[in-house]
């Protein structure tokens, strides 16, 4: 049975599906998982993250195989990450056992809006953990709701490999040397949209962001990890305690490797982008997006020239994206064990 959706429409939309997941924790332990057919849920009016934000989410992705089965992609690794945002946030962590049951079970309840084989689409899960205990005075919850939703979701590239023009931000930070940009967690996107409308308005869709520390070195997009290939072949990524650590990245140097390229990660100084010969912008959503442009004060750094092939401008990035889809959709042995079927 497949759902009334028009698959090659799909964007990057909420869409209702049949239903999502919750368990709730109390009195220091949790709770079974509960499906539940509607989207709206009963919150009390003084839970902690609705006031003092504590909250961290996840996101991966689910792709349907040849065979038809659905292959979750490194979901134990997400739920890994989770556990470190939780920690961070002084949250009780979600059990692995129960966060990869999560996800199996949100795929089999909600089959007919996996996406089939032939749209490039997959079926979006997005996790979240939540303090719910009534407070006023500022302190952490000791009830706590896990929430695992998803949905179907259209590929990005719909009408092909295209290029973004970024902008390195010089009013705005994202993440504090000790703070919390190494937690996937809610706040981290409030404090962000300012800084991403004024990019946007000046007519770039992605933020950069310099380490708020020295503003010198590079750290990472705004929902992105930043890699770059030096014009000797070498895959560069950031290596920063402000930056989340991305699981896409993560796999993108495991396939460099086993393309032969050497995989540098260290700090990497803005004024190297002059010097490189592709930078791109990694996660889940997109596996990676070629960078055109980025603007820094009134410098601008042009890694593709306006309307060229992009993939002849970025043939490491785009062999690297290809690698990284053709195991996500089995076209290819998921050679790194790297997908849960479900
Ligand atoms: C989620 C996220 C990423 C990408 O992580 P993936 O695991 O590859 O999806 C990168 N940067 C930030 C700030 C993020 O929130």
């Amino acid at each position: 049975m497949t759902a009334n959706i028009d698959w090659s429409k799909l964007g990057f939309e909420y869409l209702q599906t049949a239903c999502h997941l919750t368990a709730e924790y109390h009195d220091g332990k949790w709770g079974e998982l509960v499906s539940q057919e509607q989207p709206m849920m009963p919150l009390h009016i003084a839970a902690q993250c609705l006031h003092y934000g504590q909250a961290c989410f996840e996101g991966l992705k689910a792709f349907t195989q040849p065979d038809g089965s659905v292959g979750i992609f490194r979901p134990e690794e997400n739920s890994r990450r989770m556990a470190r945002s939780a920690e961070r946030l002084v949250m009780a962590p979600v059990p692995e056992p129960m966060f990869l049951e999560a996800c199996r079970k949100l795929i089999e309840l909600n089959r007919e809006f996996v996406p089939p084989r032939g749209y490039k689409a997959s079926f979006y899960i997005r996790p979240v953990l939540l303090g719910t205990t009534p407070v006023i005075g500022v302190k952490g919850a000791k009830d706590f709701l896990f929430l695992a939703i998803g949905m179907p979701m259209g590929s990005y590239y719909r009408e092909g490999f295209k290029p973004v023009k970024a902008m390195i931000h010089c009013k705005y930070d994202r993440a504090a040397p000790l703070g919390v940009g190494s937690a996937k967690v809610a706040g981290n996107y409030a404090a962000g949209l300012l800084a991403d409308a004024h990019a946007k308005k000046a007519g770039f869709p992605v933020s950069l962001y310099l380490d708020s520390q020295h503003h010198r070195y590079i750290d990472e997009f705004a929902t992105s990890n930043f890699i770059a290939i030096t014009r000797d072949g070498k895959f560069v990524t950031p290596d920063s305690a402000t930056i989340l650590p991305s699981i896409t990245n993560k796999s993108l140097q495991q396939l460099a490797v086993d393309m032969g390229l050497t995989v540098e990660r260290r700090r990497v100084d803005v004024a190297e982008l002059s010097e490189f010969a592709e930078v791109g912008a990694c996660g889940t959503a997109v596996v990676v997006t070629p960078v055109e442009s980025i603007r820094h004060g009134d410098q601008v750094y042009q890694l593709i020239d306006e309307g060229a092939d992009v993939t002849k401008a970025a043939p490491i990035l785009t062999r690297l994206h290809n690698e990284m889809q053709a195991i996500q959709y089995g076209e290819i042995p998921d050679r790194h064990k790297w997908l849960t079927v479900v």
